[in-house]
């Protein structure tokens, strides 16, 4: 079993240059244009330089106030207001402005709507899917506090990949997430996922250096395989801002690989792992996969 470092100051592994570049201001300035929120900014995700170089982000639908309050997260807590009906049209318009072939879609929170928003999520998918019928698509939600019926509906919106986020073992759950989440009902969201998930991905992450053990991080495995999941990430917790929950542990790259390892050898169809890994990070390598060319051929030969 891998094990984990202790806390040190901050380790050389996890300096990320200074976001900057033509591509990064392009990609900021059609976000703006276009008032959209991305979770590469309101996350403070490391990897924006290098996405936004790429061309690529991760667009958080919805706005970018969340309704619940996760001691981890950089994204504002507090009142949304209303949904901008034009939100999935501007979203499909910037991915085709920027030709993206995949795009990740993620979202605050939103217990004020009775839906929890699951209906605009799934007008985005269309939208997209209207203007780029090429485009894949990877659809990061929130629990819907487990109701079948949203998880539903975002499904019939049919995203290549469904993803919902476990984000830390059992043990740590309720000291870095909101009371309203907890570990069984997001495991239950994935199970629900599967059930109706035929030739489509299921996909979780979690985080690192929140205070797990070893044997912690192999149940989580093992219970996100038994959930059905397809495929995990699993990434380093960087603390945004000194109000946040602090590092635990800073955990070297060559831990994650031995994680990485782990999870392919439980079962998992596609693993990633490192420091920088998010749930969003290089989405589309899990449909460019030998594991997903393999799964998408069988499920189209049964049809
Ligand atoms: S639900 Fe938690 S993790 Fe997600 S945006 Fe809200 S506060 Fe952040």
């Amino acid at each position: 079993m891998p094990a984990l470092s202790s806390k040190n100051t901050f380790p050389e592994w996890i300096r990320q240059p200074w976001p900057s570049g033509e591509a990064f201001s392009e990609v900021k300035s059609l976000m703006g244009d276009l008032k959209l929120h991305t979770v590469c900014q309101s996350a403070h995700c490391p990897n924006q330089s290098e996405c936004w170089g790429r061309r690529t982000a991760t667009f958080m639908v919805m706005g970018n106030v969340c309704t619940r309050h996760c001691t981890y997260c950089a994204v504002n807590s507090g009142r949304p207001g209303d949904l901008d009906a034009e939100e999935p049209e501007h979203i499909a318009e910037a991915v085709k402005r920027l030709g993206l072939k995949h795009a990740v879609l993620t979202s605050v929170t939103r217990d004020d709507l009775p839906d929890g928003g699951a209906g605009h999520i799934a007008d985005t998918i269309r939208a997209i899917k209207a203007v780029s019928p090429e485009t894949t698509i990877e659809a990061l939600v929130q629990d819907f506090d487990g109701k079948r019926e949203h998880i539903a509906t975002v499904q019939a919106a049919a995203p290549e990949i469904f993803s919902h986020n476990i984000e830390t073992v059992e043990p740590v759950f309720a000291r870095i997430r909101d009371r309203r989440f907890t570990y069984r009902q997001s495991l239950d969201v994935l199970r629900i996922a599967r059930e109706r998930s035929e030739g489509r991905f299921i996909k979780s992450a979690f985080m690192l250096g929140c205070g797990e053990t070893p044997d912690d991080i192999d149940r989580t495995l093992r219970d996100l395989h038994a959930a059905g999941c397809d495929a995990v990430s699993i990434g380093q917790y960087l603390q945004p801002t000194p109000k946040h929950a602090p590092v635990v542990a800073y955990v070297p790259p060559e831990t994650f690989r031995e994680y990485e390892a782990l999870a392919y050898e439980i079962g998992f169809g596609f693993a990633v792992a490192g420091p920088f890994v998010r749930s969003s990070y290089r989405s589309e390598a899990l449909l460019e996969s030998e594991f997903a060319r393999e799964r998408l051929a069988s499920a189209s030969a049964r049809t």
